[in-house]
């Protein structure tokens, strides 16, 4: 169950409760109503999150249970967010506060670097400027991408230890980044 003892213990003493339970048992169906009514699925990073002030913040706004479905899945998926008990409350907070997810990406500067350098390194030699591409045999060995056909890389993978900084970046083809960040 993700509404917790813990939940019900913050809001106890949070609110000073002179222990109605009628009024607590009332609270609580509202605030698990609440959280069934936006979150069709239910995972196990929902576990001892703080509902009730979740709750408090966020349960006048109007949510398409359809659409925090399909973000909800699409953060799940993303190699680059960290904090998975985070999503939930950014989703709630309009996708807006992309500290709560500690999102582990290159930024621009840092991937039109890398891409200009492996581009002319590529040309130079007629290899494809996706360095996996370029170690195969197919019609893609020597195709030279744009740079919004790839994304970057972390040479040494983030869950490894592996920094997010331009030492550690490489550009790849969607299909192989997608085929890397799947591992
Ligand atoms: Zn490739």
């Amino acid at each position: 169950m993700w509404v917790s003892k813990g939940n019900i213990d913050n809001y106890m003493s949070y609110h000073r409760f002179d222990t109605n339970i009628t009024e607590l048992k009332t609270y609580f169906n509202s605030v698990i109503d609440w959280v069934s009514s936006v979150f069709v699925d239910v995972e196990s990073e929902m576990r001892g999150l703080n509902w009730g002030e979740l709750y408090e913040c966020f349960h006048t706004n109007a949510y398409s249970p359809n659409e925090v479905h399909t973000k909800l899945q699409a953060l799940y998926a993303d190699f680059f967010v960290k904090n998975r008990k985070g999503v939930f409350e950014y989703i709630l907070g309009g996708c807006v506060d992309t500290k709560l997810l500690d999102i582990r990406i290159f930024d621009e500067v840092t991937k039109r670097s890398v891409y200009g350098r492996q581009t002319l390194d590529a040309q130079a030699r007629g290899v494809s400027n996706c360095p996996l591409c370029a170690l195969g045999t197919d019609s893609n060995k020597a195709r030279i991408y744009k740079l919004k056909e790839m994304d970057a890389d972390h040479v040494t993978a983030w869950s490894n230890g592996g920094a997010t900084d331009i030492s550690n970046c490489t550009m790849l083809c969607a299909t192989h980044n997608r085929a890397k960040g799947n591992k």
